[in-house]
């Protein structure tokens, strides 16, 4: 069965039921959230009853929690080695995670973070020094998915081989899967036309099974331009028919697949989305 969603709000007043109602009314069987906005690091603490209330509420609609994803704010930076940002970030993910498990779900994406001039070696060893202190002392289940990124500015984590650096340095491996991102892909370079050989590339160098979500975006930039700039299904240079191909990838059915694209004149485009891609999908 297709797993499929988008991102969807979560408002301090309606809580995890506003945000699965959201995913409902696109005919999602899934969906990812920010618990709060994704640029700022003001969250509210969470009401266990909401919580209850959402999970009969998925329930009652075929939603498996364990296919829910939160997204952590671009605001944490674990590559950045200035010590006061470093242990902000630091913190705000340890918070994280709890917020992650008090939901009940699995799955934390996060990017990596930027080097912000420092260099890619220095980034890395950041990244991996942050993720075990954090990991460290967070006794949970929650798995961390780095997302693989477009590699605008100083971006880590824009090749798989700059991801297995970074699980390489981390202690609790278990702790640590992978999102793939493919208008993220697109512009860092990965024909996404060879999409078979992209990912027999990421199962020689990091393995398919940490592969645990994938965002399915268009692009409205060509192969390798770095820019990270999402665009519609189907309206890119990534095309209808390869993000099909992607989302029907046998290898990765079980995989949740959440749309990020962008809003069309101040609406959400999912619902429509989602239904072409149901319409045209074989899963
Ligand atoms: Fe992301
Ligand atoms: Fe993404
Ligand atoms: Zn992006």
């Amino acid at each position: 069965m297709l797993i499929i969603g988008s991102h969807v709000g979560y408002k301090k007043d309606s809580g995890l039921v506003g945000s699965v109602e959201e995913a409902l009314s696109y005919g999602a069987n899934t969906f990812m959230l920010y618990t709060g906005a994704p640029q700022n690091t003001i969250r509210s603490s969470i009401n266990l009853d909401n919580v209850k209330k959402a999970y009969s509420l998925m329930k009652d609609n075929g939603i498996d929690k364990d296919n829910v994803i939160v997204h952590a704010p671009y605001i944490i930076n674990l590559a950045n080695g200035d010590l006061s940002k470093f242990n902000f970030s630091c913190n705000f993910l340890s918070e994280e995670l709890k917020r992650v498990d008090t939901f009940g779900f699995k799955y934390l994406v996060l990017h990596p973070g930027s080097h912000v001039g420092l260099g890619v070696d220095v980034g890395i060893s950041n990244i991996v020094k942050a993720l075990n202190l954090v990991l460290d002392k967070d006794n949970s289940d929650v798995m961390i998915l780095l997302e693989t990124m477009a590699g605008k500015g100083s971006e880590v984590g824009r090749c798989f081989e700059e991801i297995k650096t970074i699980i390489d340095g981390v202690s609790k491996k278990g702790r640590i899967g992978v999102c793939l991102d493919t208008c993220h892909l697109n512009d860092a370079g990965y024909d996404l036309n060879n999409f078979n050989d992209i990912l027999d590339l990421f199962d020689k160098i990091i393995g398919i099974d940490k592969i645990k979500c994938i965002h399915i975006n268009d692009s409205k930039n060509i192969l390798g331009s770095h820019k990270d700039r999402h665009e519609n299904i189907g309206k890119g240079t990534i095309g209808l028919d390869t993000l099909i191909k992607i989302i029907d990838c046998d290898k990765l059915k079980d995989v949740p697949k959440i749309l990020e694209t962008p809003y069309i004149d101040g609406h959400a485009p999912y619902k429509e989305e989602i239904s072409l891609i149901r319409s045209l999908s074989k899963q």
